[in-house]
């Protein structure tokens, strides 16, 4: 087994929408992506064990750049805008879907997605969107069922079960429990991470 990166170290260095804002697409990027206040910031945070590396927000919406950090040297993790946040205005909303698809499309250093979704409600038709996305992209995916530590063990593992049955068919990829604020599924989060990164490097 691979040792696990150490992500302590992860300091922002770049953000934008536009891609002449993007750090150069050399080197190896995960990026994380989800619905506005899905726990994204959040889990970035934990990941890299920093208190507020990733601006979480009581205004959902709030991240409209693509936010670039570096873990070491020629690795990065992205934070992209979140999606489906209703009170954006239209224009917006249209400019950051044109913008994450054309990074999802064009981006070389990319290796996967950690998609976070709420567990109370998994699989939104805009999450959908994404995952349809990257399917055709043949992006591997990493899906973190958020907030677990809103339901009851039980209810958690039969959210997660539920999801690999009967989602996990149709959209490729992987999935786990996850809350930032119990710290569940952090090694796990870490590890897929690292796989990604290590099975490249
Ligand atoms: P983002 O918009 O997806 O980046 O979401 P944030 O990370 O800013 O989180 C949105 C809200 O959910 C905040 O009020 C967080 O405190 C809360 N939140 C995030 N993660 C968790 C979690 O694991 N458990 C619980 N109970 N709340 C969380």
């Amino acid at each position: 087994m691979s040792k696990d990166i150490d992500f302590q170290q992860t300091r922002f260095i770049q953000s934008g929408l536009a891609p002449k804002d993007w750090v150069e697409d050399s080197g190896l990027e995960v990026a994380f992506v989800g619905r506005s206040n899905v726990g994204k910031s959040s889990a970035i945070n934990v990941v890299t064990n920093q208190k507020s590396l990733a601006r979480t927000s009581k205004t959902p919406g709030r991240t409209q750049h693509l936010v670039f950090f570096e873990v070491y040297e020629g690795v990065r993790l992205v934070d992209l805008p979140g999606y489906g946040y209703a009170k954006t205005p239209i224009e917006l909303r249209d400019e950051w879907q044109r913008r994450i698809v054309d990074y999802l499309s064009s981006r070389k250093s990319l290796l996967g997605l950690v998609i976070p979704m709420d567990i109370r409600r998994p699989f939104t038709p805009l999450d959908q969107q994404m995952m349809a996305w990257t399917g055709e992209l043949q992006l591997p995916v990493h899906i973190l069922l958020t907030k677990a530590d809103k339901l009851s063990r039980g209810k958690a593992n039969a959210v997660l079960l539920d999801v690999q049955r009967n989602w996990l068919e149709k959209y490729h990829a992987s999935v786990q429990l996850f809350s930032a604020s119990k710290r569940l599924g952090l090694e796990a989060a870490r590890q897929q991470i690292s796989n990604w990164l290590q099975n490249k490097s």
